[in-house]
């Protein structure tokens, strides 16, 4: 068994989704045709000037005061110094030792305890532009759409212990800044990036041992996977009686290991001094005051009022509280329909399994929560049967109709017509001889598969508490 415990602190950069970038009036959106979202400020042309965007400094208040930090009102921003062609001014433009907010935290859940991961500080910075490389591998070309997005980078103190705690950590805190509104967390977009820093000490040992920081990795899956592989790496390391160097190393998803990386970042002085073209001030209090204001209220604090107000069950309350526009929906139905398990079990089942096959957000669905109770009630009311209805929910969402109109328009109430079930039960009656004899033997039960087999002739539709009685009543001839 190992003797070593995994020390790991994490770095995420999050692009912001601001209308303009953050020291110049382009456009921050993604996919534009190359070189096109670009000025003299984000091209770096000399003798052009940053203004900071206003909403990408509230936003990145809003971060630090959802994460439980303290926000720093002296806004300063340094030069990171630093040669890429992906950089065109030869410096990023970050902040070294102001940053927005520092002293924050998030918990996590291990089993049933609570553990507080602390985060050191978050800071505002510009994005770099974005190398594409040839496919013919004769060049590289460089597009600057994406120079001067913003970010804002979160750095946690090296309080998490396992991978999976890693793994938690980052669910938990995209959830977050998802509630916060602030990016649309899109890893594949690159819009929220995760950096891993890892080292391993013996068990009960408080100093650090030698950290390495893992990039590169393109999913919350890939950051796991690949902090078990250094860590494992790291214990051959240093049982085999060698050192581990501190240097920064790229995960190989495909290879499903980590690659020492070429020279770019190994020298690591990066001469930061402030930026003389951009002033520090202070921001005011009340303009502070004013965001925490208008937090929303974040999904911790959501979950636990889920579970307390509506008695939810765990299971339930996760689902729901996963995303803010489902939390929302679900609380407008639930005015309505004041049946919180009835609406969660619609919610989490059918409604959730539509939004993964669309690909959608709740925003998107053609059904509002009062259309939902619509449906909800006419199963209740036994217009259709529960199977029935996810089938109606279906119609409603390719058709934005409402539960009656598509009931009406393809017929799909319960058949509770006496004549018109009695076809179907006769016919099952006729074709399965040898359970009729097993019922009027005795067998009551051996019902149930009659009442299956005409639920089939039926598509479905045929009121099952009718079949049975019927059914009953026609074997014994009453
Ligand atoms: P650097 O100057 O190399 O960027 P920082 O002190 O800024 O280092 O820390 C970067 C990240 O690495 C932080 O998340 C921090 O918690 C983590 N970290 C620092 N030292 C270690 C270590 N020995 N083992 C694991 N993580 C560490
Ligand atoms: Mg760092
Ligand atoms: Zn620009």
């Amino acid at each position: 068994m190992s003797s070593f415990e995994p020390v790991i602190g994490l770095e995420v950069h999050l692009q912001l989704n601001t209308r303009t970038k953050i020291f110049c009036s382009c456009a921050n959106q993604y996919g534009c045709a190359s070189n096109t979202n670009v000025c003299p400020v984000c091209l770096g042309l000399p003798g052009s000037l940053p203004v900071l965007n206003q909403q990408a400094l509230l936003s990145a208040i809003k971060v630090g005061l959802g994460l439980n930090a303290q926000i720093n009102p002296f806004i300063k921003f340094d030069r990171k110094n630093y040669y890429y062609p992906d950089l065109p001014k030869g410096y990023q433009i970050s902040q070294y030792d102001f940053p927005v907010a520092k002293d924050g935290f998030l918990n996590i859940k291990i089993g049933d305890q609570e553990k507080r991961v602390r985060i050191k500080r978050a800071h505002l910075e510009e994005d770099a532009g974005k190398l594409v490389h040839d496919n013919s591998g004769s060049c590289s070309l460089v597009d600057f759409n994406r120079t001067g997005t913003p970010l804002i980078e979160i750095v946690t103190e090296p309080d998490l212990h396992s991978p999976q705690e890693a793994y938690d950590y980052l669910n938990i805190l995209k959830l977050t800044l998802q509630y916060l509104d602030v990016s649309d967390c899109d890893m594949e977009k690159g819009s929220l990036r995760c950096d891993a820093n890892v080292s391993i000490r013996p068990v009960g040992q408080t100093l650090l041992g030698t950290k390495t920081e893992l990039k590169n990795m393109n999913s919350f899956r890939a950051v796991k996977a690949a902090l078990e592989y250094e860590i494992r790496r790291h214990e051959q390391v240093i049982t085999a009686g060698g050192k581990i160097v501190q240097e920064t190393l790229l995960w190989d998803d495909a290879k499903a290991q980590t690659q020492t990386m070429r020279s770019k970042e190994e020298a690591h002085d990066y001469r930061y001094f402030p930026d003389p073209d951009l002033v520090p001030f202070t921001v005011d209090h009340k303009l502070i005051d004013s965001v925490r204001a208008e937090l929303p209220e974040l999904p911790q604090a959501k979950h636990i009022r889920f579970l307390s107000q509506y008695s939810l069950s765990e299971y339930d309350a996760n689902i729901l509280v996963a995303d803010r526009g489902t939390a929302d929906f679900f609380e407008a139905a639930v005015k309505e329909y004041p049946s919180p398990k009835k609406v969660a079990n619609w919610m989490a089942g059918p409604v959730l399994m539509e939004l993964n096959d669309r690909k959608m957000s709740i925003y998107e669905l053609k059904i509002s929560p009062a259309s939902l109770i619509g449906l909800i009630k006419k199963v209740e009311e036994g217009i259709v049967s529960n199977l029935v209805g996810k089938e109606v929910l279906t119609f409603m969402l390719n058709e934005g109709k409402n539960a009656d109109e598509v009931i009406k328009e393809k017929g799909l109430s319960q058949v509770s017509d006496d004549s018109a079930l009695l076809v179907i039960i006769d016919e099952v009656i006729a074709q399965n001889p040898a359970v009729v004899e097993q019922i009027k033997s005795g067998k009551s039960n051996a019902a149930g598969f009659l009442v299956g087999q005409a639920m089939k002739k039926s598509g479905g539709r045929a009121n099952p508490k009718k079949l049975n009685e019927l059914i009953t009543r026609r074997i014994a001839g009453v």
